[in-house]
């Protein structure tokens, strides 16, 4: 049997202003995602736990996301594939947010090699919007993408 997935929980909110949170879980119609629209200050959000969104999720996400007040200053960090895969898909997934980094799926054919590898959106950019060179543990070759490369990358070209 499949572990299921966990409930969906906020870390270290603080309405006072700035700081980090961490999102873990499920976002789909049960979470209560107000406290978004709360936010003031420079807030850097985790989404390294956040495991999988579901239509029903996206449309609470981003009717909370677009009430977030405009002079507050939000920096997603650690964006897992499940959140890549939706700012990719879905215009206005972040507002006026901005990705610092994210995770991608690699592997290594040869070996059958998986991993996730954090990567900056800074450091992705200077090297021409391309993930740099990821040497696979075992033999040593490079790992690619589990997905097209071009197209997990879509949402770096409009940030
Ligand atoms: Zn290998």
């Amino acid at each position: 049997m499949a572990e299921p997935l966990p409930a969906f929980r906020v870390d270290g909110l603080d309405l006072a202003g700035g700081g980090l949170i961490r999102l873990h879980g499920v976002i789909d119609e049960h979470p209560d995602l107000s406290f978004l629209t709360k936010l003031t200050g420079r807030v850097h959000v985790s989404l390294k736990g956040v495991r999988r969104i579901n239509s029903f999720g996206v449309r609470s996400w981003i009717d909370a996301i677009r009430k977030v007040p405009e002079s507050t200053h939000l920096e997603f960090i650690e964006c897992p594939p499940p959140v890549i895969d939706q700012i990719n898909m879905v215009a206005g997934f972040l507002g006026k947010g901005k990705v610092v980094s994210f995770y991608a799926p690699m592997t290594c054919e040869k070996c059958d090699v998986e991993s996730n590898q954090l990567f900056q959106v800074a450091e992705v950019k200077r090297n021409n919007a391309k993930l740099p060179d990821v040497k696979c543990p075992k033999c040593g070759g490079k790992m690619e993408v589990d997905d097209l490369e071009d197209q997990y990358l879509l949402f770096i070209r409009d940030h």
